[in-house]
């Protein structure tokens, strides 16, 4: 199937977007290409014109269909509202499937865009394949997020605080509307734009809303349910984002901007890896409490949509915030209680979970591998068995289990298919770019293969599974590389 273009994000008020074409690169190669993705969307494949994709996908030629823009948004960045847009990101427009499934195509790293401000526009080889790994690695753990098609080297270097190849990465998403695209059209725009986006973003997104009474409204009570579920998913495998600002909050409710982000090892809840998060602000227990105050960002832009108003329309959107918490607590109890086999709140199974989770911050158990260690004691990689760290504590939890109706060989399952036996461990991505780096991609490809089944244990891979020996204590991410 050729690609099947349509750019009905140009035909929004100007402000909201600036056309601009990538800028051409010098050498570019095809280092990864993710097949079966082109399958799902019904683009066409790799072939053996492999310069042709090169081409296209680092931005040297324009696919066929394709009307390059750059989106304009604004957002808060740790809390301070800011100007922003596509700095280094160029959308070529959209896909649809033979389904009419409409797919973001976007090149990130393509070069300067009228939103730069200091940026050169690129990234470096080694974060768009970081990128491309955890992104596909959440994808395969059942998580919603933006895909990796290709990363494509442009034989050009990068300048950060060293010098870097650069690359450009293809992200595929459902859309790039971001909470921060509302704060932009409240800031910038006349009430008829702020209307247009609105209808836009309903339309694409969520048409069944475009029927009720107040369309604005339902949509903050709607991405708060799919945010907060989409957290919970983070928290379920230790996905710590990184850097949650309102502009990296999309409204499809899709993880995106992987930079600073990385997978928790031993568990404490104030795990922090990105350099500039000095407060943990992005804490790996804070999250939803993120994700709650960017929601309220978005109710803030949609005021005047709401409600004519204000303090009609400030009521009514309290109203939908104020059942954040309700809604966090009880399925984040239910789907941490899933992770140890039970399927009711109690006050006792409540209690059991407080313990173990005391326990693990207490003795720096790794968080992956103990919860894995509850139905695959070969799995863990050396780690220790809960059963064997407090016996009584397992035997309180088999008896609550034993009660339940599938009894103790469903707990399994289902404990199976919430607790990864694999996750991107940090210092496996960095082994595995490493040697990318150096020109071998062999070991990154038998890593994006490995991670393709990560509620499977793999056990030829042990070694990949280990918690590091400091915990990553000194592991740091970085923004914008
Ligand atoms: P991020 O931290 O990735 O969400 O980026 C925040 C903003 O900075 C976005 O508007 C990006 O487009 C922009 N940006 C990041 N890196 C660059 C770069 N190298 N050149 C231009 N703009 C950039
Ligand atoms: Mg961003």
């Amino acid at each position: 199937m050729p690609w099947r273009f349509d750019n009905t994000y140009t035909l929004l008020p100007e402000l909201f977007y600036k056309r601009v074409m990538p800028t051409p690169v010098s050498s570019p190669q095809l280092l990864i290409f993710n097949q079966a993705l082109a399958e799902a969307l019904d683009i066409p494949r790799e072939t053996s014109d492999i310069s042709t994709y090169a081409n296209t996908l680092s931005g040297n030629n324009l696919l066929e269909g394709s009307e390059p823009i750059a989106q304009a948004y604004a957002g808060h960045q740790f809390g301070h509202f800011t100007m922003l847009g596509d700095g280094r990101a160029i959308l070529l427009g959209e896909h649809l499937t033979p389904d009419n499934e409409r797919y973001d195509i976007q090149l990130k790293g393509a070069g300067q865009t009228p939103y730069s401000r200091r940026g050169d526009g690129r990234a470096t080889l080694r974060s768009m394949l970081r990128e491309y790994i955890i992104s596909e690695a959440m994808f395969h753990l059942g998580i919603p997020t933006s895909r990796s098609l290709a990363v494509v080297s442009t034989g050009d270097l990068v300048y950060r605080e060293t010098t870097h190849n650069g690359a450009v990465l293809t992200r595929i998403m459902s859309s790039h509307i971001r909470v921060g695209t509302f704060e932009y059209a409240r800031q910038c725009g006349n009430i008829e734009d702020q209307k247009a986006l609105l209808d836009y973003a309903l339309k694409r997104h969520y048409p069944q809303l475009l029927e009720t009474p107040r369309p604005a409204l339902e949509l903050v009570r709607t991405i708060l349910e799919k945010q907060v579920e989409l957290v919970i998913n983070w928290l379920r495998v230790g996905f710590i984002h990184g850097v949650m600002n309102t502009d990296n909050m999309g409204i499809a409710c899709e993880t995106y901007d992987y930079g600073p982000c990385a997978f928790m090892n031993q568990y404490h809840p104030k795990t922090v890896f990105s350099s500039i998060d000095r407060q943990g602000r992005y804490a790996f227990e804070n999250q939803p409490f993120i994700a709650h105050w960017n929601v309220s960002v978005l109710a803030g832009a949609l005021l005047p949509l709401i409600d004519e108003n204000e303090d009609k329309a400030i009521e009514l959107a309290q109203a939908v915030l104020d059942e954040f918490e309700k809604i966090f607590i009880g399925q984040w109890y239910q789907m941490m209680l899933s992770k140890i086999g039970i399927e009711k709140l109690t006050d006792e199974s409540k209690q059991l979970l407080t313990e173990l989770m005391e326990l693990m911050q207490k003795e720096q158990l790794d968080y992956t591998n103990t919860f894995r260690s509850l139905t695959d004691p070969e799995a863990p990689a050396g780690a220790p068995l809960v059963s064997d760290l407090i016996p009584e504590w397992n035997a309180k939890r088999l008896k609550i289990i034993e009660q339940q109706s599938g009894g103790i060989e469903s707990a399994i399952e289902r404990m199976r298919s919430v607790n990864p036996a694999f996750i991107p461990r940090n210092h496996v991505i960095e082994f595995v770019l490493d040697i990318a780096e150096s020109g071998n991609l062999a070991p990154m490809y038998d890593l994006l293969d490995f991670l393709k089944n990560p509620y499977t244990p793999q056990s030829q891979k042990l070694d990949w599974n280990k918690a590091p020996k400091d915990h990553d204590k000194s592991y740091v991410t970085f923004c914008g590389t």
